[in-house]
């Protein structure tokens, strides 16, 4: 569930701390590294990765790219964590948590840990980013989309607003939380059909999802510092805050759904009819 604002600090941290550092040791804790372990190179997974030196780290929608300097052929270490993986800064001695599956010792003395509960993320190593599943088919950055490119991608979708901005096929990086959010900063009703949206309601859409996700990127950098298997939420509007005060108006928080899949919207905000099983 990291999603873009997560994963850009995520990506901040590492930056500072891990590009230029050589990778001495990868350990694979089983029974669950071959789950979340992917090999596309078919060269191995631990011995492409020992003693090269992590060149770049990038991000990209939900994945997190480190590249690195291996001779000849470009090698990606690629990250997608899902609903439930983390990566952990740490030094050696410190305590490994359950669930950790994969642990990169650093030549500078630190540890990059990828724990799961579920394995239900992957970590891909590739020669080329086109090979990754999901990786070609996404749609451009959240933050990089001008309002006219916004509009033109939007045309083609007919259903529900928040499944619409959900798509990585449309735009990069929103997950289930943060379209919660974008949509209350819009004062839209998540369920809402695309083809419903005025011009003007399509640009303050835009615009909302600009304002949300470059201010959560900031309170979550100010929240997460290094603790990078962190996720700060505690400061949203709506998302996971059913029945509490509407930060706006102050009606409760409504909630549609159940599990990983809910939706929360403030129903003075975001009208649009009722939907059964709302509370
Ligand atoms: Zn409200």
């Amino acid at each position: 569930m990291p999603e873009l604002p997560e994963l850009e600090v995520v990506r901040e941290v590492l930056q500072r701390r891990v590009v230029g550092v050589t990778i001495a040791s990868v350990q694979m804790i089983p029974p669950g590294a071959p789950i979340v372990v992917r090999d596309l190179t078919n060269q191995g997974f631990e011995k492409s990765l020992i003693g090269t030196t992590i060149k770049t780290i990038s991000r990209r929608g939900k994945y997190l790219v480190f590249s690195f300097q291996n001779g000849e052929e470009p090698l990606y270490l690629v990250i997608n964590p899902k609903l439930t993986g983390r990566l952990q800064l740490v030094r050696p001695g410190e305590k490994r948590r359950p669930k950790t599956h994969v642990v990169f010792g650093l030549a500078n003395g630190r540890q990059v840990r990828y724990i799961d509960q579920k394995q239900m993320g992957q970590l891909y190593l590739a020669h080329h980013l086109e090979v990754i599943p999901g990786y070609a088919e996404m749609g451009p950055e959240a933050l990089e989309i001008s309002l006219e490119e916004f509009r033109q991608r939007l045309k083609p979708y007919r259903g529900e607003i928040k499944g619409v901005v959900m798509r990585a096929e449309f735009v990069a990086g929103i997950g289930n939380a943060y379209a919660d959010e974008i949509l209350w900063e819009a004062r839209l009703y998540p369920y809402r059909k695309r083809t419903q949206l005025s011009a003007d309601e399509v640009e303050i859409l835009y615009k909302a999802m600009r304002v949300t996700l470059l201010g959560a990127i900031e309170k979550v950098r100010v929240e997460m510092q290094e603790n990078i298997d962190q996720k700060p939420r505690d400061f949203m509007a709506v998302h996971m805050k059913t029945g509490e005060p509407c930060p706006r108006c102050g009606t409760p928080i409504s909630l549609v759904g159940a599990n990983q899949r809910i939706t929360n919207f403030c129903r003075t905000c975001q009208p649009g009819g009722l939907i059964k099983g709302m509370k």
